[in-house]
């Protein structure tokens, strides 16, 4: 076992008996160990001051050291340490109806304690619904390659990613996987919204395929995030709502990345006019990271069936920590702040006039495609703009390198497809001051026009 001091010493990560998430084995890393954050940045043990870029995992939307997180999460363990949701407790409901509220209609909703766990519990409710409205046979769940939903196996058989699944494959079966609207490397001629919209008729033809009455749901992130940020045209979205309503399947909208303000609305969905998910799924930016929640509300109409009496109706599902009291707490606290500061409005304004500029990098000839909602940007870097082969490994982790040396922390689309992991991602907490977002962007311009 390493000591404090020796890891002082500055010991490799890998030394030590921590087990880093998707981190290469590499027995020289420089190990970067935090001891300190404020706003939109963090120290290291060494004193090194960065902007995190990326909010941590895309989830510390508010910034490091919000009192009134902290002291909600304080009172709150003092007052009720830990109750379970199999009865009530005020955080949960509060919390609860407020989500409701902020979807724009009636969802009941079932509190966990990550995005995984989330989809996890929108996938059993969706097949029981299935079976108790007389569908039993409704069972495939149809995602998108590109898409992420989550490590834990059903949630990774969503995952449509084939670099993130093939050491863990056989995954849960009932899973399909139809192309996303990625106008950039599309299958299809044409603008990119009529490409859009071609990738959503593949949605119907393989409800057709599979047969309608075999299939039960489909899942999306309105904006594929870690997958490399694809912003689809609204339309897309608009018209896989009808297909779904037209063969019966439930509409689940993977909010984990884009929800609470990150993209510009308060939810990614709420972009397109008239959409209304059956089930929308989140995590990451309900606390803003401060402490674990995750949650699926499902439309009201859908718990109705779980509601009636008898005893094989209810919902045989029970996560320990799911909706703890504390957690609830910090997620109230955190809404109450996105609404007091204008959260969204701030993105939308911050997000065109500051972020924005990175467009400008379009003309650089690595740069293939610059794609953002809010402070949610991809960066897709390619060697050749004809060709859109993309950048090197050596030169996408030079490009990382490079700007992590000046203080600033960004990230990209890891272990996604083999051969396209050529996506920078940046994603800044959303109270990152302007001269923060300045120095981001100047930053990622200064370090992309030296290449
Ligand atoms: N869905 C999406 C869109 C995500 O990006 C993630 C995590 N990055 C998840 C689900 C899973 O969330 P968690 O890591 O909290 O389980």
């Amino acid at each position: 076992m390493k000591t404090e001091v020796e890891l002082k010493k500055g010991l490799p990560t890998n030394e030590t008996h921590l087990w880093n998430a998707i981190t290469r084995y590499n027995p020289d890393a420089e190990p970067t160990v935090a001891v300190s954050g404020e706003g939109s940045w963090f120290t290291d043990e060494n004193g090194n001051r960065y902007l995190d870029g990326v909010s941590g995992l895309w989830c510390l939307n508010l910034g490091h050291g919000r009192q009134e997180i902290v002291d909600a999460a304080a009172e709150q363990m003092k007052a009720l340490s830990y109750f379970p949701l199999t009865m009530n407790h005020k955080p949960a409901v509060q919390l609860a109806g407020k989500i409701s509220e902020l979807l724009g209609a009636d969802y009941q909703v079932f509190f966990s304690n990550s995005g995984s766990e989330a989809n996890e519990t929108a996938f059993k409710v969706i097949r029981q619904y299935h079976i108790q409205t007389g569908n039993p046979g409704k069972y495939k769940i149809i995602s998108r390659y590109r898409g992420y939903h989550g490590a834990t196996l059903g949630a990774l058989s969503a995952t449509a990613q084939a670099n993130r699944r093939v050491k863990y494959d056989p995954g849960v079966p009932g899973f399909l996987h139809v192309h996303p609207p990625y106008s950039y490397r599309s299958l299809f001629e044409g603008t990119p919204e009529e490409t859009d919209l071609k990738a959503a008729d593949l949605l119907e033809s393989t409800i057709q395929h599979e047969g309608e009455e075999s299939v039960a749901a489909f899942i999306m992130e309105p904006f594929i995030s870690g997958g490399g940020v694809i912003v689809p045209s609204v339309k897309y979205i608009q018209r896989v709502q009808e297909i779904c309503k037209k063969y019966n399947v439930l509409l689940v909208m993977d909010e984990v990345v884009s929800g609470y303000g990150r993209t510009g609305e308060m939810f990614g969905f709420q972009h397109a006019e008239g959409v209304q998910p059956d089930i929308v799924t989140m995590a990451k930016g309900l606390t803003s990271g401060y402490l674990p929640l995750g949650a699926t509300a499902v439309k009201s109409e859908i718990y109705e069936v779980f509601k009636k009496q008898g005893k094989d109706n209810h919902f045989r599902h029970v996560s320990t920590y799911g909706g703890h009291p504390a957690a609830c707490a910090v997620a109230l606290a955190n809404i109450t702040i996105i609404e007091k500061e204008n959260i969204v409005e701030r993105v939308k304004e911050l997000g065109e006039s500051k972020i924005g500029r990175l467009h400008l990098l379009s003309d650089h000839k690595n740069v293939g495609e610059v794609r953002q909602a809010g402070f949610l940007v991809g960066m897709e870097m390619v060697a050749d703009k004809e060709t859109k082969e993309p950048l090197d490994d050596e030169k996408m982790g030079s490009i990382l390198a490079e700007c992590r040396k000046c203080g600033l922390m960004i990230g990209r689309n890891g272990d996604t497809v083999p051969g396209l992991n050529n996506v920078i991602i940046i994603a800044p907490p959303l109270t990152s001051t302007e001269e923060d977002l300045d120095f981001l962007v100047e930053t990622v311009e200064s370090v992309i026009r030296s290449l």
